[in-house]
């Protein structure tokens, strides 16, 4: 792709192209997953028609080309977000396991009673509840640093909350309810000067954002395969090597061990020490395809045209009648989550489902944030590369039939 051309991406999605409720289908519920290209689809296929076979022990050629495809994601991975080897990459089901694979393993190895961990006001459930489960067995404090009303980190607050008593920092990058982009290089940062280490969410920051582990100096990174147009149930945790290779195992197994007798086993080496069983082989192969899919159309590319819908729907949404957009931060991706005067937000959901709109409802995983912002929940379309400004207008229409029926 030369010159972005939002028809010839669409004709890479299959599911796109038909009709919900007699109406073409509008998706913007990318946040909370992204559709999949051809290329993505096929590759599934493809595994169990040419090569089906498990990795890593078998001598046979079909185990070796699986091998080599498993181990090809690896390092696709590793090159898109700059990690310094692939021994950092670990693969597991999404971002919700990679955060319990960090809080089952260092997290309890390394908080003890009186210690502290930080989040932030914003996080998905994923990034709260292992870390109040953790604190809970050890007898550590969760504290959390505060948001502004337009959905923003007060950083004064966080520096605050920081002491020696800090051993780690888990933030969101990109905030699925609000789309708020964080400063993690200075949260990072600054949890570095009092020794405490940082795991980033990078579920959402993964498909719009550059990721660069190694500038970013995150000690953890973890993401989910299915938010960045590939399959389910494959995810990623990126960690430094000194720090995985200091931790326990996670799940114990086949494939994490390196020798086993009744008495005593031996640990694998990175990656395999975190890697127990037979993993998810295809939809790890067709991942990289969807990484694939991504360098070639061109991240900042797809980015400043996600970055126009995102201008383009908080101007036209400001023409609906009691409409008020959750959610201002300055940094933003493409997500915009609000609420309407007078009218449920499931209401606003199932009208619009009924002209071919899928859009979100609810807490979306944040019942903490919404709690913070007085609302039980929002409306949320969030965009991906293949949206375009008239699915936008049909939004806004879909949302002037809500208002006049429900006023
Ligand atoms: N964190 C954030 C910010 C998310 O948006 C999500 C998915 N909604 C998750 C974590 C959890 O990801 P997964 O369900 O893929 O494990």
């Amino acid at each position: 792709y030369k010159v972005f051309d939002v028809l010839e991406i669409r004709k890479d999605f299959p599911i796109l192209n038909q009709t919900i409720h007699g109406k073409p289908l509008v998706y913007f519920d990318n946040a909370a997953t992204t559709q999949k290209p051809q290329s993505v689809i096929q590759a599934i296929s493809e595994y169990y028609q040419e090569f089906n076979a498990n990795i890593h022990r078998g001598i046979h050629t079909l185990a070796e080309k699986a091998t080599a495809e498993y181990e090809g994601t690896r390092e696709m991975v590793r090159k898109f977000i700059n990690a310094s080897s692939t021994d950092e990459i670990i693969f597991t089901r999404g971002t919700t396991e990679s955060i319990n694979l960090v809080a089952a393993t260092f997290g309890r190895q390394q908080v003890k009673a009186g210690d502290e961990v930080i989040i932030t006001t914003m996080e998905h459930h994923s990034n709260i509840v292992p870390w109040q489960m953790l604190c809970e067995e050890k007898g550590a404090t969760l504290k959390v640093i505060p948001i502004n009303d337009a959905g923003e980190i007060i950083l004064e607050e966080y520096e605050k909350l920081l002491s020696e008593r800090t051993k780690l920092v888990a933030a969101v990058y990109v905030s699925n309810s609000l789309g708020t982009i964080n400063p993690v290089k200075e949260i990072i940062d600054r949890a570095h000067a009092f020794g405490a280490r940082v795991l980033i969410d990078g579920a959402q920051a993964s498909a719009h954002l550059d990721i660069n582990v190694q500038e970013l100096n995150c000690d953890f990174y973890a993401f989910s395969s299915h938010k960045l147009y590939g399959p389910t149930g494959i995810g990623v945790l990126y960690g430094k090597r000194e720090l995985l290779d200091s931790m326990p195992p996670y799940q114990g197994g086949g494939e994490m061990i390196k020798e086993v007798s009744f008495e005593k086993t031996t640990y694998n080496e990175l990656p395999y020490k975190f890697e127990a069983g037979t993993p998810n082989i295809a939809d790890t192969v067709a991942f990289k395809k969807a990484l694939e899919y991504v360098n070639e159309i061109s991240k900042p590319v797809a980015a400043e045209y996600e970055h126009e819908l995102l201008t383009y729907a908080t101007e036209s949404l400001q023409e609906i009648n009691g409409l008020r957009i959750v959610g201002t931060a300055k940094e933003k991706i493409s997500i915009v989550s609000f609420v309407v005067e007078g009218v449920h937000h499931q209401d606003i959901g199932i009208i619009l489902d009924t002209q071919g709109i899928a859009v979100r409802t609810g807490h979306h995983c944040t019942q903490p944030l919404m709690q913070r912002f007085g609302i039980p929940g929002t409306t949320r379309a969030s965009f991906a590369m293949y949206n375009t400004k008239e699915e936008i207008d049909k939004l806004v229409k879909g949302l002037h039939r809500v208002v006049k029926m429900f006023r």
